[in-house]
């Protein structure tokens, strides 16, 4: 389905008030996506966002052309995750240990995201660093099937 990354990523956004700050700056957002995964993927990482920022949130949603590829970004400036966990976070069912959080979660919702990007031939990176913040990118060939 060939949506507008923005137009939905706007949408999405709308639910959450006014906490998540948006910066559009991919002129063409245009991509083949299924709108669904791609909402339910965004959410996720949102709901992340919010969830383990305890402190004046500023959190981010951007989208960026780059060559044939649409970037999606979402970043934070929460609790942040360590080096040594960072590859376990996608792990079903895990949670970081301690995270001083005291939020409440399955551990399922990055499984998730990572399932859907995969499926989809998206890429997924995760950079963070503990007590600055967390950044979730996501590059979808924006040409290409599904
Ligand atoms: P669920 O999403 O199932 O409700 P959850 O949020 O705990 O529960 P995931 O979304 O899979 O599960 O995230 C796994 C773990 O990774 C979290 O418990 C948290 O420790 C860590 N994590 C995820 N996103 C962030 C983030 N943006 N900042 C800091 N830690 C994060
Ligand atoms: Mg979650």
């Amino acid at each position: 389905e060939k949506i507008q990354v923005n137009d939905l990523i706007e949408s999405v956004v709308e639910r959450y008030g006014r906490k998540i700050c948006m910066e559009l700056d991919a002129e063409d957002s245009t991509a083949i996506v299924d709108r669904q995964h791609l909402a339910n993927v965004l959410r996720n990482l949102l709901d992340n966002a919010l969830k383990y920022t305890p402190e004046n949130p500023r959190i981010i949603i951007a989208t960026q052309r780059l060559n044939n590829t649409l970037v999606v970004n979402v970043r934070d400036n929460g609790i942040g995750i360590a080096e040594e966990e960072q590859k376990k976070i996608f792990d079903n069912f895990y949670r970081v240990p301690n995270n001083t959080s005291n939020v409440k979660g399955f551990g399922l919702g990055l499984s998730y995201v990572q399932q859907i990007a995969r499926a989809h031939h998206w890429n997924l990176e995760l950079t963070s660093q503990p007590g600055v913040g967390s950044e979730f990118k996501i590059t979808i060939p924006a040409k290409s099937a599904n």
